[in-house]
């Protein structure tokens, strides 16, 4: 392991040497970690590394003072200058072993990836290790080779997450706001004050001007913002939220106020049980440094329109605050199909996904709190899976690296983790195929991004994705999403963005978003398993073009990305 943290492997370390319960939040409990799918998993690889990293988590709880349409980017306008410029890019032609690519194994694998078991496979917590586990036992089941840290499967990294404290109180009047019920901490932070109340209900930034605000609370009502989110946006209202919480926030702290106290407006109220979820598991982080505390930032408490009335008429804020910091585990799974050819094996075309999802968040209307990702990522790690199999039969004269990362959705840690510590020499990843929900919408449309610029940064991958959609996806391609101008920025919300940056080709396969995006319903059930099948063929298929080709692909001489 390049840099592990305290993750390094200790042969000597076993499970119950150590008491680890009191080192993970209550939702990461040893028990459910030695479930069945992981007593299978050590018969065949190392749970050596799963027990130490397991082990290793550490806490300290910090408490200080109490504490498209644009699809006309079309083929004909890419291929034509690519091929020009890579005259002996291989033939496309269909891949050999397109067939051993099944849908019934797609299947198969997306049920138990994204099954209520796997508690959607939060970064953090037992079950994103469990579920990393499973597919590293079926990636050496798939004939591929370890290429983690150590001779295993897994590259462990740390991950710092921090959070506010379960002892965390806020008090009107010297009487209790319920956390998580009647209110919200927006971000982690250590406070222990009382401060005068003063309470500007809807008025502007502008009309508190003249008020003297200095070093008290205020309270006030939260404001449409001054540029709410596009109608058809995803995830809208949480957008539309923090906007209206991060407006009213700044506008406060300009005047000089010590803290804030924002109530819901009747729009944003009705967002509060979901965001104030995803408020309540605080920061993450790659964790480099050891250092667990949460910037010093002015206290924010959003609270419910239902208790208006109590913050208007309330003239004392007591904020007993306390950040909770953890480090534990997170992991990139890691494989290989070495290449057949001597001279260009030191190559690899790396095949990019991630497993971790949302976890367990809250229980909804229907019963269901397990956000379990099968669309958002099951649906990639399951079509890595599926071309590691194929390439296994018959591999490539390149090198196939499979790269599973953990954490993308805490911020795409695990790839900007594994490109800091590549396994194999950084320069010797000649393309990066990732993707990132393959298996909704229309079933003859799907999205390639990394396709325009100034997201292109190689001309012969592109022509890779293009020919092989011709020969094997016959997809619809939307490069819309692309358009550096679309609101989304959905370029900029997947791993193949830490490659980019590093200056390796890569380009990102989709099928975009739909209404159970991020949420409960994002389920096994819902997924089209013919599409699923096809995304992967033709991600298989690009990875051939790349793998077989004479020259290793280009990179777009000066590549910036606007932001
Ligand atoms: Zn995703």
């Amino acid at each position: 392991m390049s840099r592990g943290g305290g993750y390094r492997l200790q042969a000597t370390m076993r499970i119950q040497d150590r008491a680890p319960l009191v080192d993970f939040p209550p939702e990461t409990q040893l028990s459910s970690f030695l479930d069945s799918a992981v007593i299978r998993m050590r018969r065949s690889i190392s749970l050596l590394a799963l027990a130490a990293a397991a082990g290793c988590a550490s806490t300290s709880a910090t408490s200080a003072a109490g504490h498209a349409a644009l699809s006309s980017g079309s083929r004909a306008q890419f291929s034509s200058g690519v091929l020009a410029a890579q005259p002996d890019a291989s033939p496309p032609g269909v891949p050999p072993e397109l067939q051993a690519i099944k849908q019934s194994d797609l299947q198969r694998d997306l049920y138990y990836l994204a099954s209520d078991s796997m508690k959607g496979r939060r970064s953090g917590t037992l079950d994103e290790l469990r579920a990393s586990a499973w597919i590293a036992d079926q990636a050496r089941a798939a004939g591929l080779a370890p290429a983690g840290d150590n001779g295993t499967y897994f590259q462990f990294w740390p991950l710092r997450r921090i959070r506010t404290s379960g002892r965390s109180r806020v008090l009107l009047d010297g009487a209790p706001l319920v956390l998580w019920q009647d209110a919200s901490v927006v971000a982690p932070v250590e406070a222990n004050e009382e401060l005068p109340l003063v309470w500007i209900g809807t008025a502007s930034a502008d009309s508190i001007a003249h008020l003297d605000l200095r070093g008290k609370a205020v309270a006030a009502e939260l404001l449409v913002p001054s540029r709410p989110p596009v109608s058809w946006i995803s995830l809208r209202m949480r957008r539309y939220t923090s906007s209206a919480l991060a407006e009213r926030t700044a506008a406060l702290q300009r005047a000089g106020a010590a803290a804030a106290v924002l109530v819901s407006d009747d729009s944003t109220d009705g967002e509060f049980i979901r965001s104030s979820a995803y408020q309540r598991l605080g920061s993450y982080a790659d964790d480099s440094t050891g250092r667990g505390a949460p910037p010093a930032r002015m206290p924010v408490v959003w609270v419910r329109r239902a208790q208006l009335q109590r913050v208007a008429e309330a003239r004392r804020l007591t904020l007993d605050l306390a950040a909770e910091s953890y480090s534990y585990p997170s992991v990139n799974v890691v494989a290989v199909v070495r290449g057949t050819d001597p001279a260009r094996r030191g190559q690899y075309v790396v095949y990019s996904g991630h497993q971790d999802h949302d976890g367990v968040l809250f229980t909804d209307a229907a019963g269901d709190s397990i956000w379990n990702g099968a669309d958002d990522n099951a649906s990639v790690s399951v079509a890595m899976l599926a071309i590691g199999r194929a390439t296994a039969r018959h591999p490539m004269p390149r090198s196939a690296l499979f790269v599973w990362q953990g954490a993308e959705e805490r911020g795409l840690l695990g790839s900007r983790w594994f490109v800091a510590h590549p396994t194999v020499p950084r320069d010797s990843m000649v393309a990066v195929i990732n993707g990132d929900m393959i298996g909704r919408n229309n079933p003859d449309s799907a999205a390639l991004l990394g396709v325009q610029p100034p997201h292109l940064n190689s001309h012969a991958l592109v022509a890779a994705a293009y020919a092989a959609n011709a020969e094997v996806g016959h997809f619809v391609i939307d490069t819309s999403w692309d358009n550096p101008r679309h609101p989304e920025g959905w370029y900029f919300r997947s791993d193949h963005l830490s490659y980019a940056r590093a200056g390796i080709p890569a380009i990102f396969f989709t099928t975009l978003l739909h209404p159970d995006y991020h949420t409960e319903r994002d389920e096994a059930a819902r997924i089209d398993y013919g599409k699923l099948t096809r995304m992967t063929r033709w991600m298989y298929a690009t990875g051939w073009i790349i793998g077989t080709a004479d020259a290793r692909p280009d990179v777009v001489p000066g590549f910036r990305l606007e932001r």
